[in-house]
């Protein structure tokens, strides 16, 4: 892919940095006047404020110096472009295509569990959307998940999950999250297929995306590859298998790995939102 690391996004919320403590980005309880404030007081008392009003221990005062930031800076600044970029092509895509305004998601980075409106998660989850508090929630661990465990590396690989999640907030502001919510609580046995049909048209609306950042030079021919195995390899059929050694598609969430590829395509080739269809062509 074809980025530059250019700082950390305006929607994107660090709160890797657990129990009130510092991450490399900035204070998540004083923020960033707050910060300064006990910086310059700490310097004239000669002493450590920010142990005083947190509570911390020495591991919890800043350290902007930490050898194994650098990596993950880049990261952050990966997810802060592609963030930026899915959401500025939903700001020129939706009032076109869907007739609606596109409002900003925020995407918090955490680390093993968080507290969200739809509850407290697990890093093993996966990265997700909350409806509820407009949030993508992403453990940058999954990233090597990607790599090692589903066997999908490569930026785009990245970039496509990322796609993915704010392909659902998408949904939820043409109205189709909140329509399949109630439908599910009135039908429950069509839960599963409908929460299928939610999936793949989150991967297609991925696929919107990915078809102007081919427009736009970003993505070649083999990130496209990436794109497709990424899809494939997050197919309920191959986690399935992983994790049971044998497949049962009623108890499909997001769909096959044919599916999940078959609709990224599908919003690849179109560009457009009207080609996502999910819920009215089910196989
Ligand atoms: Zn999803």
């Amino acid at each position: 892919m074809e980025w530059k690391p250019g700082g950390v996004s305006d929607d994107v919320e660090d709160r890797r940095g657990g129990g009130g403590g510092f991450s490399g980005f900035g204070a998540p309880h004083f923020g960033i006047g707050g910060t300064l404030v006990l910086l310059v007081l700490s310097l004239v008392f000669h002493r450590d404020l920010f142990s005083l009003f947190s509570g911390g221990s020495p591991a919890d005062r800043p350290s902007y110096s930490a050898p194994d930031n650098a990596a993950q800076n880049t990261e952050v600044q990966f997810v802060s472009f592609v963030l930026d970029d899915v959401q500025g092509t939903w700001q020129n895509l939706l009032p076109a295509q869907g007739n609606r305004q596109y409002r900003h998601a925020k995407l918090v980075l955490f680390r093993d569990s968080i507290d969200s409106a739809c509850g407290e998660a697990q890093s093993a989850t996966g990265p997700f959307y909350c409806p509820g508090d407009e949030k993508v929630y992403l453990d940058l661990g999954f990233f090597d998940e990607l790599q090692s465990r589903f066997r999908a590396p490569g930026e785009f690989a990245q970039a496509y999950v990322i796609a993915h999640e704010i392909g659902h907030h998408v949904q939820k502001l043409l109205g189709i999250e909140g329509r399949v919510q109630r439908l599910r609580e009135s039908n429950p046995a069509q839960a599963n297929p409908l929460s299928v049909s939610l999936e793949l048209q989150a991967d297609c609306f991925a696929g919107v995306w990915a078809k102007t950042t081919e427009q736009r030079k970003i993505i070649d021919a083999s990130d496209v590859e990436a794109g497709l195995r990424a899809a494939a390899a997050v197919g309920d059929d191959r986690l399935q298998k992983m994790a049971t050694g044998h497949v049962s598609p009623e108890n499909f969430t997001h769909g096959s790995s044919a599916q999940r590829t078959h609709w990224f395509q599908a919003g690849l080739n179109s560009g457009e939102i009207s080609a996502c269809n999910t819920f009215g062509t089910r196989e």
